[in-house]
């Protein structure tokens, strides 16, 4: 055996990707090659190294899974090659997850494994419907059963005599074939038809959903609401809790599919507080930052940036662009230290923060005229300021500066260009009506958006938010009006324009 083999059997949790173990993450982070399962929340796959192999063995849109004896042998050759492999497994990988068969194989060829336990479905998927399961007064213990049935039918793989027996709460993991089976058989063998019982589908994802009723009513409701795999079923006086105890339908965006339509670098910030508040995102990176056409320009002006008095800074891209450009001749924050430094924004302070920038004038207004405004007064008629920014931005800012008799030079840092990947599959959940709301955090995500769509059609009666005035002045030039805009130019802002007024009552 090749030094470094090792194996970790992790467990991903149900679905909420903030339910992974730490262990788990530094498991992954340290993964050369990553197994995993349908099930498995594609964010998680994120913390990979890029160069990190990702082999799934999930199910596949014809229902192929790779046969349980084929995932063994994976593991062991990736193992054996001098790997260190993580298999990924939804919930925990020793409660029905073939774990156990797979450590067995690791370990009949000599190769060390951890098994890092995960936070599974049988309890975070009734914990997210409000449903403890176990409650001083209601059930003081809980039995996971497997609801799969054997595949002749002909003998049932669950002990009916002894689980109706059993006083405490039930839960059912693959078992929504033979909903109407399990709770006929629980009813059968003597439990009361009107104990409480609910089907927690896609517990913990955004896409949760639960049905609430009795084992007399809940198949038909079930069939009634359209409930399918993956779903648990809660059994016992529990389930009925979750008529006081329900706590993520109460979130302001539940039920709601927003598409954020940022550079996927920096889409995150906004999707975590949207999906924090229930939303549904729907990731369309509609644009992404390049190079700039020409990148001399800013290579000039960084080699020679002791000749500016001002620099100004209109984004974080800039920043970042900016000193990217510094460190690759070898400067670094010192570089400005005799010049003022300017900025629009709490996104691009920030980001100047981050390379040791602070002392730093900053505009509110997330527009040019708020910085214009600012800087009357400062910048002197002699200065040179230097202006680095988006290629193609607006003329204001150069042109103001300019008036207050500075010598400006403009130059592009970056480019953003419109990315179409994916815009199939958005375009056809606009057209089914399955999206409440776009989000636009810059005018470059409304053009590009629209070049994606071929234009403005598929927007037409989908909620609108932007950022600020210049965003909203693009998509008003392409006809459309936003619902609302942010009251503070920011992320935070955006995200408070829609839970004012997508929010309401809760359900
Ligand atoms: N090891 C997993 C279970 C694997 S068996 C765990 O510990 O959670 C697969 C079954 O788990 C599904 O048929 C479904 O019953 C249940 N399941 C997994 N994830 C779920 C989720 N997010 N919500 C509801 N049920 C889920």
């Amino acid at each position: 055996m090749t030094k470094g083999s090792q194996v970790y059997l992790v467990g991903a949790g149900p679905g909420d990707p903030g339910l992974l173990t730490l262990k788990g993450r530094a498991a992954i982070e340290r993964a050369d090659a990553l197994v995993y399962d349908r099930l498995v929340s594609p964010r998680l796959l994120g913390y990979a190294r890029p160069d990190c192999e990702l082999v799934y063995v999930g199910k596949t849109p014809d229902h192929h899974t790779l046969p349980q004896r084929e995932i063994n042998a994976l593991l062991v050759e990736k193992a054996l090659a001098g790997n260190v492999v993580v298999r990924l497994k939804g919930g925990d990988p020793f409660v029905f997850g073939r774990g156990g068969e797979e450590a067995e194989e690791l370990r009949a060829h000599g190769i060390p494994y951890d098994v890092v336990p995960g936070v599974t479905s049988a309890v975070a998927a009734p914990a997210y419907a409000g449903i403890p399961v176990t409650h001083r007064d209601a059930a003081s213990s809980f039995t996971v059963i497997t609801g799969h049935e054997h595949a002749d039918k002909s003998a049932s793989a669950i002990p009916w005599e002894q689980v109706a027996r059993l006083k405490g709460t039930l839960v059912f993991l693959m078992g929504m074939d033979n909903l109407g089976r399990i709770a006929g058989s629980l009813v059968e063998h003597g439990m009361d038809p009107a104990t409480p019982a609910a089907v927690v589908r896609y517990g913990t994802w955004p896409m949760q959903r639960t049905v609430l009723g009795t084992l007399a009513s809940i198949e038909e409701l079930v069939r009634e609401e359209g409930i399918e795999n993956p779903a648990v079923i809660v059994v016992g006086q529990v389930a009925a809790l979750r008529e006081r105890l329900a706590w993520v339908e109460r979130k302001p965006l539940f039920g709601k599919t927003v598409v954020v339509t940022r550079a996927r670098h920096q889409a995150s910030a906004l999707s975590s507080a949207l999906e924090e508040r229930g939303a549904q995102v729907l990731e369309f990176p509609a644009i992404e930052t390049v190079p700039p056409t020409d990148p001399r320009p800013l290579g000039e002006a960084v080699a020679g940036i002791e000749a500016y008095q001002w620099v100004v800074f209109t984004s974080a891209n800039g920043v970042d662009a900016f000193f990217a450009e510094a460190a690759s001749l070898r400067l670094d924050a010192r570089c400005l230290a005799r010049a003022e430094v300017a900025a629009i924004g709490s996104g691009t302070q920030a980001a100047l923060a981050r390379h040791g920038i602070v002392q730093v004038h900053v505009a509110r207004e997330f527009c040019a005229e708020g910085l214009v405004e600012l800087l009357a007064g400062k910048v002197g008629a002699r200065d040179r300021v230097l202006i680095a920014r988006a290629e193609d931005a607006r003329d204001v800012l150069p042109r103001e500066l300019a008036k207050l008799g500075a010598t400006v030079n403009d130059v592009a840092a970056y480019r953003t260009r419109a990315v179409a990947q994916g815009a199939d599959a958005l375009a056809d959940a606009l057209r089914a009506g399955e999206v409440d709301a776009v989000t636009f955090t810059s005018s470059s995500t409304v053009t590009n958006l629209l070049a994606c769509l071929d234009g403005p059609a598929l927007l037409e009666g989908v909620d609108l938010y932007s950022i600020g005035p210049v965003t909203t002045e693009t998509l008003r030039e392409a006809g459309l009006e936003p619902r609302a805009q942010a009251a503070e130019y920011t992320i935070a802002g955006l995200v408070a324009a829609l839970v004012d007024s997508q929010g309401g009552e809760p359900r």
